[in-house]
């Protein structure tokens, strides 16, 4: 069994489609047939090479939505409840964070640690199906895997994709709440 790719090779380069193995399944991990995967801008700044510390060849596809086709051992959701095959997931593109660092303990902003690797950004596509933009996705044991809930379709979530949670942590960092803002009472209004 093999599963097509699409690969940013280099900066500036065209993208390919390659063909990749079936990966051998360690302990804990799944495997997902990818519904979907989002392309975003930071896709075009990788297809541009404007990111550093990206070990192209990569698989792109950082915020995606797949149907666990494959398991070994237990893994389990970012609630504690059990992945089984046919169930439809999504997780959290940053992984490997090493809850020693400033940025893990102090700054709770993991996404940030020093040590992360990320789904089709600093995966290496020479190390496996680590990207979206693939016909399967390989997670990796302690990837946060999170089950949809039954009123939020798939299709709903990749139209949001990880511009709608990086715009509501913008909206959370400027401490704004619902109804917060007296837009009326603003000088250039109407
Ligand atoms: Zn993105
Ligand atoms: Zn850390």
């Amino acid at each position: 069994m093999t599963y097509l790719a699409a690969v940013f090779p280099a900066p500036n380069q065209p993208i390919e489609f390659r063909e990749y193995p079936e990966p051998e399944l360690e302990n804990g991990s799944a495997l997902l047939k990818t519904l979907y995967s989002e392309v975003c801008g930071t896709d075009v700044h990788l297809h541009h090479g404007r990111l550093s510390g990206v070990p192209y060849p990569i698989i792109p596809g950082h915020v995606s939505v797949g149907v666990v086709s494959k398991l070994r051992g237990s893994p389990a959701s970012v609630t504690g409840a059990p992945i089984r095959e046919g169930d439809v997931v999504t997780f959290l593109d940053v992984n490997e964070t090493c809850n020693s660092c400033y940025y893990c303990l102090i700054a709770n902003q993991p996404t940030r640690c020093p040590s992360r690797k990320v789904y089709g950004i600093t995966y290496s596509a020479n190390d496996g199906l680590l990207g979206g933009w693939s016909q399967a996705i390989y997670m990796k044991p302690g990837v946060k895997m999170i089950h949809f809930p039954k009123n939020l379709s798939p299709e709903t979530f990749i139209g949001g994709g990880c511009g709608l949670v990086t715009a509501l942590h913008a909206v959370d960092m400027a401490g704004i709440r619902l109804g917060a803002a007296q837009v009326r009472s603003l000088p250039w209004t109407v």
